[in-house]
Formats: structure tokens, C-alpha cells, sequence
């Protein structure tokens, strides 16, 4: 016999359990489960490098206890994934045969960790990635002293940073493009990157793709073009894809970039099936493209709007902007949000860029918005910064007769005033250089 619930969520990340929490906010008569394939209550994946560091525990990693979800009136389902949706008779089966009758269903399937799976060496043992919980333990599990991390994302510096923490001997970032993290960073801000990684201990080789890992009964070395590094563990962290498949076997449409399509109410395409967070795709707010902006703040304000719709409410989920926040050890904070010089080439814009006392900015203007920030050793004025590249507000402050005080909001005098003490240190002398 199937049970019935009248909102049954996918996924037990930020997008399913803001999607259960705001289903209950909305209509707290509706019954709500969350079914996920993982066996723990949720917990926060962007601490999980910490975890992995020993500087967390189990419980500085969790979320929300089981007490937590029992006290909002959410049901849990865990340790067994779905397996198949039948739209038609709204029914979800677990792998494990049970069944669900929904009234509303929402995907929060998120999303999975690439694997080069047809490269030489990559199914040895010592080949790990780090998504989840258990794979963090796994990686901790592993007896290992030397690590060769494969790609220069935020999972792939945050893991390089936790495993040297850990104790590694040695650890080196091995990134096939040209510059560390490129669709987040412009080449001045990776070599600031590269340096702080250094100062850690860290090695950095960018440029060079990993063409084979070398072992007999487990790893032993990773072969680029230009060097074999020894190693006795690969940590993959080359992109993270959307989890689709349950969603395209039931017949769900999928966007351009692969992730499940969506309205602004975050309905797919299917009556009555609603999807949130990683899976889904959204548009930027900066180019208006269609984007998979894999981040948590999306995810749960996703999540969000996906539950109080399905519970009969009314919201609009208004898209995401790329958001790029890591630390490289506690002195060194590294964000990038927006666009990249590198993304704009071929359009106007301006460059405001300063450094001084280890603090380097670099501000990206397109006529009178802010559309990128990327910032080394500093956070003074990021929040300025991502509130008006999301917002997307003109930021023609910049010209003084309109800076007096009391006719602009703090916030907006504040970012003006910003801006311009960064024009005055580019070190070009005046204002920043229009380029094309
Ligand atoms: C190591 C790491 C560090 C990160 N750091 C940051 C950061 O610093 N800042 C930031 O903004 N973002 C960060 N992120 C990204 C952020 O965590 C994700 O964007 C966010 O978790 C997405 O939420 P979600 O609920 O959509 O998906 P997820 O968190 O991936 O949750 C989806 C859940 O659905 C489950 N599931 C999948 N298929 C099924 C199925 N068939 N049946 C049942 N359950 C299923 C999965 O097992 C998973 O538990 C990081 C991610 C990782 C992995």
C-alpha cells in the first residue's frame, strides 16, 4: 500500500528542507516527507572541508537534528533514494520498493560530483571526490600522507586547504586551464590565489591536464603533460553536474545546460511537480542566460519559493548570480561574484583595481552597474558590492555632483564612496581606463 502525502520532497539538502519548511509555514495542515537517499539528517556541504580539516565535528556539520525536523512537523524518509516517478498515477517508489502517493511532488535532487571515469587509474583505489558526508569519511578513512587534487574550484582549493590541515605532507592542485578557478577569476586575482595556496604549502600547477593516474593495486602518481607527480590520493573536484535522472525518466523537460527546466514558480514542466536548487536551471541575473549556479543561497531561496507554491501560495524565484566565498586559511579570504574581465571581453566596461597591505579588489563596472567582484585578503565593501551586482541597480553614483550627503541611501552614498577610493588607488592616476 502506498502512503499518501500531500507534498513529498526529493532531497534532503538546503533546497528539499527549505521547500518542506515553507510548505509548513504555508499550509501547516498539509502533510510533508522528506524522502533522501542519504542516511543523515541534513547537514551544510560548504562545511564539509572543515570537516574533513578535523577543525568540525559530526555535529558542527549538522543542520537540522532529527529532533529539528519532528518539531516542524516533517516527516523523514532517509536512507533510500527514489527510484521512479509515475506522473500519471503520482506515485514515487523507493529502491527499496515502497511507495509513495503525492499530491504535490518537488525535486531536490541536487547534484553529483563529475568522474573522469574512462581516464587510465581513476577506478584504482585512492580516487575519491568530496560531495557528500560519506565521502569525507571515506577520505579521511584512507590511509594517505601525499594528495594530487584535480582541479582549482572552490571544492577542489577548500579540499587541498583541508587535506595539508589534515596533516598531508603533500598536496598540489593540478588545474588543466590556464588559471586557477578561470569562470571565477580573472588571471591577477588566480595568481594571488596560487601565492596565498603557496604560503600554505601548497603546489600549484595550472595549464597542465591530468592525463593518466598511475598505480598497480592502488594509486601511486598522477601523469601530466608535463611532469608525474607521486601521490597516494586523488581528490576530484573538476565540476559538479545536475542530478536529472529521475526527473528526465518521468518524462520532466530539461533546460538547455541539462539541468530540470522551470518557471518562476519553480514548476516543471509537469502539472503538480515542482524542482529546486542544484538540479534545476535558473537565469543569471547579469546576462540573463540560462545558468547552473550550483550555490546554497539559490538552492534554499529556491527551495523556498518551490514550497510555498506547492503548498497553494505565492512566490517567484527571481534568479541566481555566481557566488564565489572561500578562505584560504583564517587570514585570506577569496570571493568572486558576478562577471569576469575574461567574460566581458568584446563589450565596454571598466576595471577598478587596488591593492595594498596584502588586500587586492578588483571591480568590474558595464557602463553604470557593477556586474563583478573579486577580492583576495579582504571582504571591506563586499557586501556593498554583491548587494548591488545583485540588485543590478545603476551605480552612477560615481559621479561626485550626485554624492551629497542624504540624497542616497546609505548603502548606495557607501558603495559610491567606495568605488571611489578604489578609482583613486588603481594606480593609473585618475579614474579607472575604459576598456574594450
Ligand atoms: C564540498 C562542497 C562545498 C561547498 N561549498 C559551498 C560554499 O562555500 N558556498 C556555496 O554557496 N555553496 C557551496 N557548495 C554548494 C552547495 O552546497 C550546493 O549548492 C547546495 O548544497 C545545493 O543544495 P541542493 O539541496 O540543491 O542539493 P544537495 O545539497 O546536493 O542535496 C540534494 C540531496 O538530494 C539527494 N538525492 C539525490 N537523488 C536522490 C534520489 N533519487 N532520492 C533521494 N534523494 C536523492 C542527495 O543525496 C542529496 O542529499 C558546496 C558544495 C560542496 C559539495
Amino acid at each position: 500500500m502506498a502512503r499518501k502525502i500531500d507534498v513529498l520532497v526529493i532531497g534532503n539538502g538546503p533546497a528539499g528542507n527549505n521547500a518542506a519548511q515553507a510548505v509548513r509555514r504555508t499550509a501547516p495542515d498539509l502533510s510533508v516527507l522528506i524522502l533522501g537517499e542519504e542516511a543523515h539528517p541534513e547537514y551544510s556541504a560548504p562545511a564539509l572541508a572543515d570537516y574533513l580539516a578535523g577543525e568540525l565535528d559530526l555535529a558542527g556539520v549538522t543542520v537540522n537534528s532529527f529532533a529539528d525536523y519532528a518539531r516542524r512537523g516533517i516527516q523523514l524518509h532517509l536512507g533510500d533514494g527514489a527510484a521512479a516517478i509515475d506522473p500519471a498515477a503520482k506515485l514515487v517508489t523507493t529502491e527499496s520498493g515502497e511507495q509513495f502517493q503525492y499530491g504535490k511532488l518537488i525535486l531536490a535532487t541536487g547534484s553529483f560530483a563529475v568522474r573522469l571515469r574512462r581516464m587510465p587509474g581513476t577506478n584504482l583505489p585512492g580516487n575519491f571526490v568530496m560531495r557528500t558526508l560519506d565521502d569525507v569519511d571515506a577520505i579521511a578513512a584512507y590511509p594517505a600522507k601525499q594528495a594530487v587534487v584535480v582541479g582549482s574550484g572552490a571544492i577542489g582549493l577548500e579540499g587541498a586547504l583541508a587535506l595539508k590541515q589534515r596533516g598531508y605532507e603533500q598536496v598540489t592542485v593540478v588545474e588543466a586551464l590556464e588559471w586557477l578557478s578561470m569562470k571565477s577569476f580573472d588571471k591577477p586575482t588566480s595568481d594571488r590565489v596560487a601565492a596565498a595556496l603557496h604560503r600554505h604549502g601548497i603546489q600549484v600547477y595550472a595549464g597542465e591536464g591530468v592525463q593518466q593516474v598511475e598505480g598497480d593495486t592502488r594509486v601511486r602518481a598522477v601523469r601530466t603533460a608535463k611532469r608525474t607527480i607521486p601521490c597516494d590520493l586523488v581528490l576530484w573536484g573538476v565540476g559538479m553536474r545536475p542530478q536529472n535522472t529521475l526527473a528526465q525518466q518521468a518524462g520532466i523537460a530539461l533546460g538547455e545546460l541539462g539541468g530540470i527546466r522551470v518557471d518562476d514558480r519553480m514548476q516543471t514542466s509537469l502539472p503538480d511537480i515542482y524542482a529546486c536548487g542544484d538540479c534545476v536551471e535558473t537565469t543569471d541575473r547579469l546576462t540573463g542566460k540560462p545558468a547552473m549556479n550550483m550555490f546554497w543561497e539559490p538552492a534554499a531561496r529556491s527551495g523556498q519559493v518551490a514550497g510555498t507554491n506547492a503548498a497553494g501560495g505565492q512566490a517567484e524565484f527571481n534568479g541566481s548570480v555566481a557566488l564565489f566565498l572561500t578562505y584560504i586559511g583564517d587570514d585570506c579570504p577569496v570571493v568572486a561574484v558576478g562577471r569576469t574581465e575574461q567574460d566581458l571581453q568584446g563589450s565596454d566596461y571598466q576595471l577598478l583595481e587596488d591593492e595594498h597591505h596584502g588586500a587586492y579588489r578588483r571591480v568590474l563596472l558595464q557602463g553604470d552597474r557593477v556586474v563583478g567582484a573579486q577580492l583576495v585578503g579582504t571582504l571591506e565593501g563586499f557586501n556593498l558590492l554583491l548587494d548591488q551586482i545583485q540588485k543590478q541597480a545603476p551605480a552612477d553614483l560615481l559621479l561626485p555632483e550626485r554624492q551629497e550627503a542624504g540624497r542616497f541611501p546609505a548603502l548606495q552614498l557607501g558603495l559610491a564612496v567606495y568605488l571611489q577610493q578604489l578609482q583613486s588607488r588603481t594606480g593609473r592616476g585618475g579614474p579607472a581606463t575604459l576598456r574594450k
